[in-house]
């Protein structure tokens, strides 16, 4: 099921009351317009009745692709820093609804889905379009540690991520964004043989990735954000 719960925002322009219908749960076998409207940026977007300024609600919902074997907690880009309490109670609530505490029938549909966390839409709509082109999340995000490196003017910092925007044949179109307000800052694209070559050395790169895949919160910001899980516990 895909649900919605009323809330109410202020309209950060005119200060104007909205009645608004949060989304709570995606269902994007079932709706696959609201996947779309992710996809094309629309989902939870909408004008201010008062000033007509345009407004994006704050994702906070669950994700559901079977088809894509995806399952995807959704949380704003401000609570990133809690990034390690946050995949501990999604974890309970996949556990809960999918895994192990779940119903036999429920379980069976948990089996095959991949479990992860973002925050801000940029990063769920990375997420979603890195896998309709067939390629693993955890990979990208090695790649993008690679690029850092080969890139002198990259950097992280003030709230910019990288996300893939595309995926073209042989070409990863990327961007820099600013995930709270979804600004788009440079792009820049990279041969899919980089890609490929990270694929072709999983021993070189097992390290990174244990820690990139150590909760569901696969995104190399982690590795830049505190000591990590094993200093938590
Ligand atoms: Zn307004």
């Amino acid at each position: 099921m895909s649900l919605f719960r009323p809330a109410s925002i202020t309209c950060p322009a005119c200060d104007t009351l909205i009645e608004v219908e949060e989304s709570d749960s995606v269902n994007a076998d079932r709706r696959p317009d609201l996947r779309e409207a992710i996809i094309d940026g629309t989902f939870q977007q909408m004008n201010c009745p008062s000033c007509d300024v345009q407004i994006r609600l704050e994702p906070q919902f669950n994700y559901l692709e079977v088809g894509q074997s995806l399952w995807i907690a959704v949380f704003p880009p401000r609570m990133m820093p809690e990034y390690i309490e946050v995949e501990d109670s999604i974890t309970d609530v996949f556990d809960n609804a999918y895994g192990k505490h779940a119903q036999p029938s429920a379980r069976v549909i948990g089996d095959d889905l991949d479990v992860r966390l973002v925050f801000g839409w940029p990063a769920l709509r990375e997420k979603l379009v890195v896998r309709a082109a067939g390629l693993d999340d955890t990979l990208v995000e090695l790649l993008k540690l690679d690029l850092m490196r080969r890139l002198p003017e990259a950097e992280l910092g003030t709230g910019r991520e990288l996300r893939v925007l595309a995926v073209d044949d042989d070409v990863l179109s990327f961007a820099w964004i600013l995930p709270e307000t979804e600004t788009e800052m440079e792009r820049f694209a990279c041969d899919r043989a980089l890609y490929d070559a990270i694929a072709g050395n999983p021993d070189g790169w097992a390290p990174i990735r244990a820690q990139l895949t150590d909760g569901p919160f696969v995104d190399m910001q982690k590795l830049y954000m505190g000591e990590g899980r094993d200093a938590a516990e």
